[in-house]
């Protein structure tokens, strides 16, 4: 498999020069992303995300390690590396005095991106800045600033876009319109690697993703499998009359009576079928109106992820 990024024992310690307290940030993590692929990084707040990203992007130091980007020791090759990366910060910092134009030029140049290379124009068209491109960036709403920050790390046409947090306090319409640019991006060969606190965004956008806390690799693989190696499953049975007495049901489901009446069952799908649950429940004479079953999410995978 090809490889857009291979991390081997990556650790972090943060130095406070302060106090003198020494912070371990980052504990030996292994894991490749394969080419062509949307990376998604979870993990509660001070998990590491942010420096993990930042170590990649170049921006901060590692401890110890091995960083390969495209092939590349990042450590023997760190000029080539910057290069196949495009990488977004979480802050929105840009120069207020600079157009969005201006700003991907000056990108550009220091990308040594030739003039005739250059596609400003195009770039902005498809993050949807053609309009505002004149104006200063300090005119530009919250969502425009995130778009104009893409569109920078795109000047040098990387392999490897690098988004940290992406999504955070973006409207829903121009949430959408990032991931469809995202999904566009892959399908022109991209790796894309991203932070989100969003994990029903992750869950339905990233082919892999891995877990962070406190620092440590607590999961990491294809979103699907995560999600298939649950094996908790909840039925929901809407009842025409209200229970008077539970049924037995054997020891490994839970049941309960939701406020609205209905019976919840929360069981091992690999021990007990749906079909079995309900027949178990129409041998009790229940009534049943209608059946809802809830899949495994994202959301329990974390849960179950970061507990300790
Ligand atoms: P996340 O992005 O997942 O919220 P961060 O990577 O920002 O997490 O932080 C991970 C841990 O490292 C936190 O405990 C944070 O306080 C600490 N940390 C982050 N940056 C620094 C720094 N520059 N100096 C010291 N500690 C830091
Ligand atoms: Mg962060």
């Amino acid at each position: 498999m090809n490889y857009a990024l291979e991390l081997t024992g990556v650790s972090k310690v943060y130095n406070n020069h302060i106090n003198k307290k020494k912070k371990r940030a980052l504990h030996s993590l292994s894991l490749s992303i394969p080419s062509g692929s949307i990376f998604g990084l979870l993990g509660p707040n001070g998990a590491g995300k942010s420096t993990l990203i930042n170590i990649i992007a170049g921006l901060t130091n590692k401890s110890s390690g091995i960083i390969s980007i495209c092939g590349y020791d990042q450590q023997l090759y760190p000029e080539k590396s910057r290069t196949f990366l495009g990488v977004v910060p979480q802050e929105l910092n840009l120069d207020p005095f600079l157009s969005p134009r201006e700003a991907l030029e000056i990108q550009a140049g220091l990308f040594g991106v030739r003039k005739r290379e250059r596609e400003t124009t195009k770039i902005l068209e498809k993050v949807g800045l053609s309009d505002v491109k004149n104006a200063y960036a300090r005119s530009l709403s919250g969502g425009m600033r995130r778009r104009l920050l893409i569109a920078k790390a795109l000047v040098h046409d990387p392999p490897i876009l690098i988004l940290d947090e992406p999504t955070a306090g973006v409207d829903i319409e121009l949430r959408e319109m990032l991931w469809n640019y995202i999904f566009e991006l892959r399908s022109s060969g991209k790796t894309i690697i991203l932070t989100t606190h969003y994990l029903e965004e992750a869950q339905k956008m990233c082919d892999r993703i891995a877990i962070l806390n406190k620092g440590s690799l607590v999961e990491f693989g294809k979103t699907k499998t995560l999600l298939h190696r649950l094996k908790n499953k909840i039925l929901i049975i809407h009842l025409n009359k209200k229970i008077v007495q539970m049924p037995n049901f054997p020891t490994t489901v839970i049941p309960k009576i939701k406020s609205d009446g209905s019976l919840e069952l929360s069981f091992d799908r690999t021990v007990i079928s749906t079909e079995k649950l309900i027949d178990i429940c129409r041998d009790n004479h229940l009534s049943i109106k209608d059946i809802t079953t809830c899949e495994p999410v994202l959301e329990d995978v974390f849960k179950l992820a970061i507990k300790d």
